[in-house]
């Protein structure tokens, strides 16, 4: 049987026909950059999410950057993020001379938390960086409260949450990444509304920020040979909007196939008590980026290598904590210890999860685990 991590062969086998044509489309106009398929994706992303404001750009990573860069932070102010995230997140905060302040995650959600958060704040900072692990959001209502009351922005990592749903207490909802004072997300081919080669986002209640967000994507200019600010050269190809266009069509449908295959695998795997199953946190619907397990007596890698054997791909997500990375070791601080960090780093396993996993390939991957466990 062959399995893979994310089949984005079979995904696009299904909508080739409407793919090919809207490629066509856009070659045969020859208008690559800033065609008409860009607005008409940033006006449709706008509406799908209930936000006033969706900048396009050219990767998950640019957004991160444009959105602190919008924020006129100062060198040395401090940018609070979990230790447990891609390096990405980190990535931009050092690049802009900011100081990235890591902090634990709660175990359960693998998200991080304002009880977390609060202890990490000093006169020093200034912003909080949430990201929404995995594809379901951290609580946000706390996160917001503390950062009203410090006066900090916050920017929302949801390159993994695109449509996971946030339910505040008093029972109103808001999309991930529309919470905070800045969304960023990734349109990587993998995640989970990819288009075919790099793309990314920044969402926006506030139209003064998103005004500088724009002019910040394009050169720091408002208006053209005029620039007002140091920017950087930030685009979605045309290509991948009419890309775009069609998959978000489908995020709803990709969504619901994903949560599908997740509830199947909690079914199958109930009963191995070797394997804690990704817990749901009450206060968000979840997207199902990854289905991560976590394996208890440091069996992980020894599972991880059996199931390789058998054909079936795994992948680990992270493997190595923020705090430990040579690029990170002495440029961030450290808030508390990061033991939750590590501990996950050293036992999560993630399984393959995508949009057209069927029931035997499933089956398939449980019973190989259940016979790794039972040897
Ligand atoms: C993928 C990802 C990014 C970066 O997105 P790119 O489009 O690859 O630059 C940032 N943060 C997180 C959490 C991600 O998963």
């Amino acid at each position: 049987m062959s399995i893979a991590m994310v089949d984005l062969k079979g995904q696009f086998a299904k909508i080739k026909p409407e793919i090919m044509e809207a490629i066509e489309s856009c070659l045969d106009s020859t208008t690559f950059i800033n065609g008409p398929s860009v607005k008409q994706f940033s006006t449709a992303l706008a509406k799908y999410l209930s936000v006033s404001n969706v900048i396009p750009c050219a990767n998950g990573t640019d957004a991160l950057q444009v959105a602190l860069m919008a924020l006129d932070l100062q060198p040395g102010d401090e940018v609070i993020l979990p230790a447990f995230t891609y390096a990405a997140t980190a990535e931009v905060i050092g690049l802009l001379r900011l100081t990235p302040v890591m902090v634990d995650v709660d175990s359960s959600t693998f998200n991080i938390t304002a009880n977390l958060i609060e202890k990490a704040i000093t006169p020093k900072t200034r912003a909080i960086v949430p990201v929404h692990l995995f594809g379901q959001c951290a609580d946000m209502q706390p996160i917001m409260s503390l950062a009203a009351k410090h006066q900090l922005y916050v920017v929302e990592d949801t390159a993994q949450a695109i449509g996971a749903l946030y339910t505040f207490p008093d029972g109103s909802k808001k999309m991930a990444g529309t919470i905070g004072h800045i969304g960023c997300t990734s349109f990587f081919p993998s995640k989970n509304l990819g288009c075919y080669g790099d793309g990314g986002a920044i969402y926006t209640q506030d139209t003064k920020l998103a005004e500088k967000i724009s002019m910040i994507c394009n050169h720091g200019q408002r208006v053209k040979y005029q620039h007002s600010c140091i920017g950087v050269n930030s685009r979605l190809d045309t290509l991948q909007a009419a890309v775009l266009n069609i998959k978000l069509n489908y995020l709803d449908e990709y969504s619901a196939a994903r949560n599908k295959a997740a509830i199947i695998y909690d079914e199958l795997l109930k009963d191995v008590a070797e394997i804690a199953l990704p817990e749901r946190s009450p206060m968000s619907s979840h997207v199902f980026h990854q289905y991560t397990i976590k394996i208890s007596g440091n069996k992980r890698d020894e599972l991880k290598a059996f199931l390789q054997q058998t054909g079936i791909p795994s992948m680990i997500y992270y493997p190595i904590p923020l705090q430990e990375q040579e690029a990170y070791r002495s440029l961030g601080l450290i808030s508390g210890n990061l033991s939750v960090t590590s501990e996950l780093c050293s036992s999560v396993l993630s399984l393959p999860m995508h949009t057209e996993l069927s029931f035997e390939q499933q089956e398939f991957i449980a019973s190989n685990i259940k016979s790794f466990f039972s040897k």
